[in-house]
């Protein structure tokens, strides 16, 4: 097998396996470790919650407008712990957790999102 099969068959792994109710686990499938993060989608004008859903590779609301005020212009949110209201609106992502010497460079992408909407973008190309 090349490397560029590996990666091919690697990019392919969805990591169905996972639960969506643990922070880490191991995909049986592929065997990497795997984080799952929930990202919330509201208005930036009334905050109302948006249904969140991912399109081409980025986090983006399912309506183009806010159906409370009518704004087009939304932010998405990182969520630290899902709830059950949540869990409609929210999307999940697994991203590949790579090394515990990676950990310095998540955090960082951790800090950065705060200042930028479009961070989950690169979170996402990482799967
Ligand atoms: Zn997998
Ligand atoms: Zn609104």
């Amino acid at each position: 097998m090349t490397i560029l099969e590996f990666l091919k068959l690697k990019k392919k792994c969805t990591h169905p396996k996972v639960r969506p109710d643990v922070d880490l686990a191991y995909c049986p499938d592929c065997g990497v470790l795997i984080k799952n993060q929930w990202y919330l989608v509201r208005c930036s004008c009334c905050g109302v919650k948006l249904k969140a859903v991912i399109k081409n590779d980025g986090i983006v609301s399912e309506s183009h407008f806010c159906h409370n005020c009518g704004c087009r212009d939304f932010v998405v949110e990182k969520i630290n712990k899902i709830s059950f209201i949540d869990i409609s609106y929210a999307v999940l992502l697994k991203t590949v957790v790579k090394s515990i010497s990676n950990r310095f460079t998540q955090s960082w992408v951790d800090n950065d999102f705060r200042t930028s909407n479009y961070r989950p973008l690169l979170l996402q190309r990482t799967l």
